[in-house]
């Protein structure tokens, strides 16, 4: 089965309103003839209605990096799926390394993220992955394990027919390292077996996984090579709409 390849851009926490709407409004020119690729960037909340307005009609589409899983209620400071989906999103990504590591996101917090983003409509980009301290202690894989069956605990394979599953390497976040084709590959196997194993082979088969880490225009031609990689999440190199359609266009 062919599998449509999607390029996600993390834009984490950089770029106020005006700054965002300017990227996307590049971004939107740029990437006018793409065909055959799904893109998606991810703003800050402030900037997804804003972001959602200027690529409006286009074939970028947006998401949010985070969300609540409640619907509405006093939980200060918070933004529930529904209002992400309202706002003109139509992905979220879910459990990003850097929500576990200084956000107390846990597996727990990100299967009723996930629950939620898949009652509100949108995709959910779910991420794993392991530190440097648990792939040297050859922990990648049960880290890995952990992470799909206590996050995706509790869906049948109907539900989660539109999740996307990121594997980013936390060692290779912004650290300009990369994981070798190698890893990567053996990585992405492993991930769409384990999909097969708990969900069925048509998920397993259907599923999109996206690698990410340091992915830039230099590297990303190889890595969309490798087998069972089906896009990338982008950090650093998405926030420039001029280097982040050279991503777009790995081809
Ligand atoms: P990076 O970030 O491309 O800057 O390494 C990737 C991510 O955090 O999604």
């Amino acid at each position: 089965m062919s599998r449509r390849a999607l390029i996600a851009g993390n834009w984490k926490m950089f770029k106020t309103g005006t700054e965002a709407v300017t990227t996307a409004t590049r971004l939107v020119e740029l990437a006018s003839e793409v065909v055959n690729t799904d893109i998606m960037i991810a703003p800050t909340f402030l900037s997804l209605p804003l972001v959602s307005q200027a690529v409006a009609g286009s074939n970028v589409k947006v998401g949010a990096q985070n969300l609540f899983y409640e619907n509405e209620g006093a939980y200060t400071g918070e933004v529930s799926a529904a209002m992400v989906k309202a706002a003109g999103a139509d992905y979220a990504i879910i459990g990003h390394s850097e929500r576990r590591q200084y956000f107390g996101e846990t597996d727990e917090t990100v299967c009723k993220k996930i629950a939620a983003t898949l009652k509100a409509g949108l995709i959910p980009v779910l991420c794993i992955g392991e530190t440097g301290a648990q792939r040297d202690g050859e922990k990648t894989f049960s880290v890995l394990d952990k992470q799909v069956s206590n996050g995706l605990k509790s869906f049948d394979s109907d539900a989660l027919q539109p999740l996307v599953i990121a594997y980013e390497p936390v060692w290779a976040i912004g650290t300009g390292k990369t994981a070798t084709p190698e890893q990567v590959a053996q990585v992405h196997e492993y991930i769409r077996k384990l999909v097969n194993d708990k969900f069925g082979n048509t998920l397993a088969m259907s599923i999109r996984i996206l690698y990410g880490g340091s992915v830039k225009p230099g590297n990303v031609s190889e890595i969309m090579k490798i087998n069972d990689v089906d896009g990338a999440l982008v950090g650093g190199a998405s926030l420039d709409a001029d280097t982040f359609i050279k991503i777009i266009r790995y081809k």
